[in-house]
């Protein structure tokens, strides 16, 4: 038998004898046993929450620049370390620019490839400086 049924035929019992007092005794047990079966869940949850980010934490590769990558991604997709380090949020950069991405989330701007950066704006000064368009 659980819990449950063990107190309802319990607080069944204390009515049938008319004793108010442990009806009010196994209703507020009862209550407090909800609460801990609720909070257990919880618990259960960020548990899992927190393994996850274990996981993924033991996976990133960080860079020189701010952002972080995946060991085991191939494609080496680019991820926010800003929203990675406040939040353990894993967002995707969106390329913005040669060497640039920016988060969606936090909106953070951030190199991927400063040296590609620098190189392409270097290109387009002097791209400009010939009179050309780039
Ligand atoms: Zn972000």
């Amino acid at each position: 038998m659980g819990w449950y049924e063990a107190l309802k035929d319990g607080i069944s019992v204390a009515q049938k004898a008319d004793n108010l007092q442990l009806v009010r005794d196994l209703l507020e047990a009862q209550q407090q046993i909800f609460d801990l079966v609720n909070e257990n869940n919880q618990l259960k949850e960020e548990i899992k929450r927190l393994n996850e980010v274990v996981d993924i934490e033991e996976n990133i590769e960080r860079h020189k620049d701010a952002y972080i990558t995946l060991k085991n991604d191939s494609e080496k997709l680019i991820y926010c370390s800003c929203c990675w380090d406040t939040k353990k949020a894993l967002i995707q950069g969106q390329i913005v620019n040669t060497g640039k991405y920016q988060c969606p989330a936090c909106k953070t701007t951030a190199y991927y490839d400063r040296e590609a950066y620098n190189k392409s704006q270097a290109d387009a000064i002097s791209s400009i400086a010939r009179g050309g368009r780039y």
